[in-house]
């Protein structure tokens, strides 16, 4: 799809380029923002899965800026954002980047480290492993880095603080608030406006952090464990006990955004420009290391008739 036809069919793909968002997730945090007031009081954020970094980019606005500019602003007293991908991303105002693997104890202990002993009052994630269209597969991957996110929240979430995740909706989706609700006492399940109904994304939003009394870290996959067994829903008292028959969990789900604002899944006209001619703008900042380069080296190495990659990169 071209740029210009891109522009007419997403309404928030052009949007962002025209509001200087690097990506149109930018407007899916910004909606949630709008219902449930996630940076109210907010100075200690992680941002999972940040890259190319349109949620960083609302964080530094929202959250890091303002503290910035006003009159009072004492450096030591400036909000802490730090954002975890695997890839790089260009630098932002206020946001300590660190390169990793969310899922690997490692980055977990240098994003805590970053912390130095004090705690996050929000942490997201907007994480999202490459979609293989086998909804089950991709459901169970992105349960995987929820959980990843989970762990990291247990170290670093202070009591009461947020965590707002991105899920797939699907078989486990109950099994999956269940969990959720055993750390925080309101969990609501969203759908921003921004994001596509064709879609089954939806987000997690976590509100007032409180661990079962004595719960320890380490704990967490054994406990998680056994809510996803029918004799330990019993015991963990989760809320209505088992998923299935009688006692199945309803799950609060709620559209945001301003219903009445742009549809995601519409097509809009282009705007109207002097000289009638219109100009897409191009990506605000495109990723710097992406996944696809290398595939897409190998691709001109093959149609070069090269066998070794690095030698493509020499010659061109
Ligand atoms: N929130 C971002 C923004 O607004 O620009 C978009 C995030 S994008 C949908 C999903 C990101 O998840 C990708 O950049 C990908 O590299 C990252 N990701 C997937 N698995 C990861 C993992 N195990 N550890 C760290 N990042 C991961």
């Amino acid at each position: 799809m071209g740029k210009a036809s891109r522009d007419k069919r997403d309404i928030y793909y052009r949007k962002a380029k025209e509001e200087g968002w690097r990506a149109r997730s930018a407007f899916k945090l910004l909606q949630i923002d709008e219902e449930f007031n996630i940076f109210q009081g907010v100075k200690h954020v992680v941002d999972l899965c940040a890259a190319p970094g349109s949620w960083s980019q609302v964080l530094s606005r929202k959250v890091y800026l303002p503290a910035k500019l006003s009159a009072d602003a004492k450096e030591s007293d400036l909000p802490l954002i730090v954002a975890i991908d695997l890839q790089p991303m260009a630098p932002i105002e206020g946001v300590i980047q660190v390169q990793g693997d969310i899922t690997n104890a490692r980055t977990a202990e240098v994003v805590i480290r970053h912390f130095d002993g004090c705690k996050a009052d929000l942490v997201v994630c907007d994480g999202a492993p490459d979609v293989t269209g086998l909804h089950d597969m991709d459901e169970f991957v992105q349960s995987q880095l929820i959980l990843a996110g989970l762990t990291i929240v247990t170290h670093i979430l202070k009591k009461g603080g947020k965590f707002i995740a991105k899920i797939f909706r699907g078989k486990d989706t109950s099994l999956l608030y269940c969990q959720l609700k055993l750390f925080f006492t309101d969990v609501t399940f969203a759908k921003p406006k921004s994001s596509r109904n064709s879609s089954i994304e939806a987000f997690a939003v976590c509100e007032n952090y409180s661990p079962p009394d004595g719960f320890n870290e380490k704990d967490l996959h054994r406990l998680l464990e056994q809510i996803g067994s029918p004799s330990g829903a019993d015991d963990l008292d989760c809320s209505s006990g088992w998923l299935e028959g009688p006692n199945k969990v309803y799950i609060p789900f709620l559209a945001c955004g301003d219903l009445t604002g742009y549809d995601s899944d519409r097509s809009y006209p282009l705007p109207k420009v002097e000289n009638g001619t219109y100009q897409s703008l191009d990506p605000i900042q495109p990723p710097i290391a992406p996944p696809y380069k290398r595939a897409l080296e190998m691709q001109k190495a093959s149609s070069h008739g090269i066998k070794d990659i690095e030698k493509l990169t020499l010659e061109n």
